[in-house]
């Protein structure tokens, strides 16, 4: 179920509200029943789920018998929906400030993420975006692991106009990253972007070389690149990565597709990260800025 059919699915759910002579416990129920299986459906994490019920029930049950609302089926219709929504935001909210980077100091970014995820791309996105706003920025390819990794990265960036650095002939990730980023900080860059490779799945090797990137480079912030169709495997992933890379922020790619979405949003809620962006397609400017009550807002249109 891509995120439009989860919108009509919520939307669906909350219009009962409103054919219902009188919102009353089984009413709420009904409803809530809906909203826990369209949500289930777009692979929202089945204890967020569970959790999201418990305390909308709980919240619109005590409005609702709170003596000011007993009277108005108005009000408690809007009570209601009101609850849904900020349990909605709630999810995609860990109320966790993101770093900001700031003009007139280099702002080092480290993303990571298994391959194929899109961080290549995102990099390369955010490079956009920063530059756009004034910020001088540029990338440093420290993927050595998959062949024509740099090449990508020479070609996106060239296309973007993005500063770059990178190697054919080293190996050493570690030694590249700290090679660019020492580099570009001595150029004055204000936002450095490192590059890391991915592997297709997690493997002890890979976390120890966003360890040692990581300390190579001090990122001030780290960012998480998760696909959109990651599903139920969220989870695991997210929390293994912020073990080893401790990440900040989190970037949900592919949006745009088929995907369900409700995988990446419960890495939200595994590791207590905010989305900061969301990839909507392909091209560099396929990049949305991430807030969690608007996109609820959006996704019930
Ligand atoms: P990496 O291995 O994680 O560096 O992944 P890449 O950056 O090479 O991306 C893998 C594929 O996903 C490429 O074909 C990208 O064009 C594509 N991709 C990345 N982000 C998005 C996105 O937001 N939307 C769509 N539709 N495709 C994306």
């Amino acid at each position: 179920m891509v995120l439009a059919d989860l919108g009509r699915k919520l939307n669906a759910a909350l219009a009962q509200l409103n054919a219902a002579p009188i919102v009353d416990e089984k009413v709420l129920d009904a409803m809530l029943k809906e909203i826990c299986a369209a949500l289930l459906e777009s692979d929202v994490n089945v204890k967020l789920v569970a959790s999201l019920r418990q305390k909308v029930k709980a919240k619109a049950k005590a409005a609702l018998e709170s003596d000011a609302n007993k009277s108005k089926e108005a009000n408690r219709r809007q009570i209601v929906q009101k609850v849904v929504f900020d349990e909605l935001v709630d999810l995609v909210d860990p109320g966790v400030e993101p770093y900001k980077p700031k003009k007139g100091q280099s702002n080092v970014i480290m993303a990571v993420g298994l391959q194929g995820n899109g961080k290549t791309t995102t990099c390369t996105k955010l490079a956009v975006y920063y530059q756009k706003r004034g910020f001088k920025s540029c990338i440093v390819c420290a993927d050595t692991f998959r062949a024509g990794a740099f090449d990508q990265t020479r070609q996106s960036a060239t296309k973007a106009k993005i500063a770059y650095f990178g190697s054919y002939t080293e190996t050493d990730p570690v030694s590249i990253a700290a090679q660019g980023v020492a580099k570009f900080k001595k150029e004055r860059f204000d936002v450095i972007i490192v590059d890391t490779s991915g592997r297709h799945k997690q493997e002890s090797e890979l976390f120890e070389e966003m360890v040692q990137i990581g300390e190579a480079v001090q990122p001030n912030m780290t960012i998480l690149v998760l696909d959109a169709s990651i599903g139920q495997a969220a989870e695991a992933q997210s929390r293994a990565f912020k073990e080893s890379a401790d990440f900040g922020a989190i970037i949900v790619t592919k949006m745009d597709g088929h995907a369900k979405g409700g995988g990446a949003i419960s890495a939200v809620a595994a590791t207590k990260t905010p989305i900061i962006f969301l990839g909507v397609g392909e091209h560099l400017a396929d990049l949305d800025r991430f807030a969690p009550q608007p996109f609820i807002s959006k996704l019930l249109g």
